[in-house]
């Protein structure tokens, strides 16, 4: 087993994998930028390190920074948590070179997966139902024009370099295809540095449906159920769950046994989860894979009892995975609400001191944050400051739960998401489970109607 792990991450996922060494006995490195100095995951990893200023790109995500790191403190490896260099091949490629275990799947994996057409490819080479789709990354106008007329419209332009639901557009009509795709292209190469984007059939209001898995060293993969995250704003999830409120337990084996196929097929190790949009016929499709931990694992955790980070740290270390897909029982229902700072109707960032801050607990209930009373958000990083998770006999005992558990959370001196949370939990739609990606958009102000052209136009039919 690891002797030292250094986590080069920060906020609550830095603190998630600080607990997972403490119960397996490891020693921790909290890197830092100067932003984050008076942090919890500083204070209670057992060292710490100045990795540079504020800015991202010289700190969490400065690959050299993070090794130097490792090394003068003799780590012996390196935890990414999730965002950052948790899907940096290079880090893990890196890490292998520097004799530093990298958690988390091999480079090359981690590279199939992160170019996105050349997974979805994979993925139906493994037998796995994939997005009807471009066949790869698509060039020019005449190419796209002509897959998007064989999927019909709606398609959405992705990138294929793309993540954090940023560098997505949908297109509903051939003549809003060209200029979409050349903005696609820009957007694609000035957020990921590569402009490659693909095509797929765009789903009207889907439920976005994962499922996460673990692998070890010797081909023993399995999966842990699915949850659904189909609550979500700009492409960003707000709620998730698990299990998902309308999957029985047939598709839940069928589901499970493709993914673990797929995964062993492309020689899958460690955590790692794979999404599917549903649509209103209950048929899944493939999206994309995510080669890393997940800010909603905690809800696997808690309906099945595994430690998720336990044990992507053990099988890192070369252990056999301590539980097969035998072992694995669904048990009860778990929420997540991902508390962030933000006005709850603009979703305006609201980084700042906080003044007060009390958690609720009680029967159930799960908060993984690094926020306290007095501490400063800073404006640099993401916005989320907290998960609250619970869990309950049923999906409704869960969401009663998660009720009493926000209207118990004290944060002041910034805005929070907690207000909004609270609506959505009073929605009837949402309690009985009817929600998709577009549940938000009854929250959301309605689009300003477009001004009246001073003449006719002509209309161009659509494809
Ligand atoms: P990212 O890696 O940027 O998060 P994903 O491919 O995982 O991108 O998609 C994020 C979200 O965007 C999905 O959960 C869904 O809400 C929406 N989305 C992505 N692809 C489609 C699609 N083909 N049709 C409808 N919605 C989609």
């Amino acid at each position: 087993m690891f002797k030292k792990i250094l986590i080069a991450n920060r906020g609550e996922i830095a603190l998630r994998v600080i607990c997972a060494c403490r119960e397996l006995g490891i020693r921790t490195v909290a890197v830092w930028s100067e932003a984050d100095e008076h942090s919890l995951h500083v204070r209670f990893a057992d060292e710490d390190v100045c990795i540079g200023p504020a800015r991202s790109s010289e700190s969490y995500l400065h690959v050299p920074a993070i090794i130097s790191a490792a090394e003068i403190t003799g780590a012996d490896a390196i935890h990414p948590g999730y965002g950052f260099l948790s899907e940096s091949a290079y880090l893990a490629e890196v890490c292998e070179a520097c004799h530093i275990k990298f958690i988390g799947p091999s480079p090359s994996v981690i590279r199939l997966m992160g170019e996105k057409s050349r997974a979805r490819r994979a993925m139906r080479k493994a037998g796995v139902s994939v997005l009807p789709g471009s066949d790869g990354p698509v060039d020019t106008e005449a190419e796209a024009q002509k897959v998007a007329r064989d999927l019909a419209y709606p398609v959405i332009i992705k990138a294929s370099n793309g993540g954090g639901g940023r560098g997505m557009r949908i297109v509903r009509s051939a003549d809003e295809l060209a200029p979409a795709l050349r903005t696609a292209q820009r957007e694609a190469q000035a957020a990921f540095g590569i402009g490659d984007v693909y095509l797929e059939k765009y789903v009207e209001a889907p439920r976005h449906i994962e499922v996460q898995i673990l692998g070890d060293h010797f081909g023993t993969v399995v999966h842990l159920g699915e949850r659904e995250c189909s609550v979500q704003r700009r492409h960003q999830k707000l709620i998730e769950e698990a299990p998902s409120p309308v999957m029985t337990d047939k598709q839940r084996k069928k589901l499970g046994a493709m993914v673990v196929d797929a995964a062993r097929a492309v020689g899958y190790t460690s955590a790692g989860t794979f999404e599917f949009l549903m649509d209103a016929q209950q048929h899944l499709y493939f999206i994309e894979a995510n080669t890393r931990l997940q800010v909603e694992h905690g809800v696997t955790e808690m309906v099945t009892g595994i430690d998720i980070v336990k044990e992507q740290i053990k099988v890192a270390a070369g252990e056999k995975l301590s539980f097969s897909q035998h072992d694995v029982q669904i048990s009860g229902h778990a929420l997540e609400c991902r508390i962030n700072a933000e006005h709850p109707e603009t979703f305006a960032p609201s980084p700042g001191r906080i003044d007060a801050f009390s958690l609720p607990g009680g029967p159930g209930v799960r908060v993984d944050t690094f926020a306290h009373a007095e501490c400063t958000v800073p404006p640099n990083y993401d916005s989320l400051i907290a998960k609250i998770m619970t869990h309950g006999r049923t999906r409704d005992e869960a969401i009663v739960r998660m009720r009493r558990a926000l209207e118990m959370t004290v944060i002041e001196g910034i805005q929070t998401s907690v207000p909004m949370h609270l609506k959505i939990l009073a929605e009837p739609d949402f309690q009985q489970g009817r929600i998709s990606t577009a549940f938000m958009d009854r929250f959301l102000p309605a689009p300003k109607p477009a001004p009246a052209p001073a003449t006719t136009p002509s209309t161009t039919p659509a494809a």
